[in-house]
């Protein structure tokens, strides 16, 4: 009974393998960074690179959850459109092709691919608006998940929206007004404060991905809580955690952001029958102590 973890050293990875083995199952991690988490093993190897290990695992697992890839809508290196090609769409058409048809397969897309909420949560049968170079590589991952489906194959397509915890990545609004605040700078806004966002537990986004793992859901599902919260209120929540000075300054955003996010969790609920109730404060006190203690972020790569 072993499951593959692709993605293992990553932000969700690393809490999604600890979870895994914390409920007893065998776990293989694959990432091409190491780990040091308590995977029973991890293959240090590029999904892009033939590797006979890599493939015996996909082969051989009894679930698969592929969360490697290339996140970031901000990202804008001048090698970011194939790092996004590479690492989202080429590792995803890898992985597809590796796991059995009948394996139950997780595959992490995006709630970018929403291009924003408007008046209501998200719903998976929303057409899709992809803003920028990141929501369209999900995009692609997704047709190509949809086809396993169309060929008679298993396959959950989450849809996170926002997720935070213990180390979160570098490049995210919580690891960075944590940063600020400890280093005594004001905290950064993009676009505007009455901006919102829907935020994730990652404990919860976890669970809900071992559900869907388990429960063989198949199709898009948003893992979200269905509650949007303005970033003026969340970066005032850093700072009261945080005991710093409330200083907050808003810089213009990405247009390539959403300017509101919130999932519908209907097909959640129903497939898992589980919904995440994120605690904001508690969230943030977690996340913050990890940093005091210097658990690692996971940086932007
Ligand atoms: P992360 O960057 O922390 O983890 C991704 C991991 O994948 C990294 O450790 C990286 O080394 C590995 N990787 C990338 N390309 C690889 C390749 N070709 N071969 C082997 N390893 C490779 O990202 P994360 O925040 O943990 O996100 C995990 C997944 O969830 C990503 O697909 C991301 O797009 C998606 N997602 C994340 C969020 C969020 O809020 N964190 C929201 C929506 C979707």
């Amino acid at each position: 009974m072993t499951v593959v973890v692709t993605g293992a050293a990553g932000f969700i990875g690393r809490h999604l393998v600890a979870s895994l083995a914390a409920q007893g199952h065998s776990v293989v991690g694959v990432d091409r960074h190491d780990s040091e988490g308590p995977a029973v093993q991890h293959i240090v190897a590029d999904l892009l690179d033939a590797d006979d290990v890599v493939d015996t695992a996909l082969r051989e697992a009894t679930a698969v959850f592929h969360l490697a890839g290339c996140p970031g809508v901000r990202d804008q290196a001048p090698d970011v459109a194939h790092r996004r090609w590479r690492d989202n769409v080429l590792a995803a058409e890898r992985v597809l092709a590796a796991v059995p048809l009948t394996t139950p397969l997780v595959v992490t897309s995006s709630s970018s691919v929403y291009g924003g909420a408007t008046g209501r949560g998200c719903r998976e049968d929303d057409p899709v608006r992809p803003r920028g170079g990141y929501a369209m590589s999900k995009v692609e991952v997704e047709r190509r998940c949809l086809a396993r489906l169309c060929a008679g194959g298993s396959v959950a397509i989450a849809r996170p929206f926002t997720v935070a915890g213990e180390g979160q990545r570098s490049d995210m609004a919580f690891a960075q007004w944590i940063e600020a605040a400890r280093a005594g700078l004001p905290l950064q806004v993009l676009g505007s404060g009455a901006r919102t966002r829907d935020v994730t537990d990652v404990r919860d986004v976890v669970r809900a991905l071992m559900m869907l793992g388990m429960t063989e859901g198949t199709g898009l599902v948003n893992i979200g809580t269905g509650r949007a919260h303005r970033l003026d209120t969340l970066a005032a929540l850093v700072s009261e955690v945080t005991h710093a000075p409330a200083e907050l300054r808003v810089v213009p955003a990405d247009p390539d952001e959403a300017v509101h996010t919130r999932a519908d969790t209907t097909r959640l609920e129903r497939l898992t029958g589980f919904v995440p109730t994120t605690d904001l404060r508690a969230l943030v006190a977690r996340q913050y102590a990890a940093a005091c203690e210097g658990m690692s972020t996971v940086a932007a790569r």
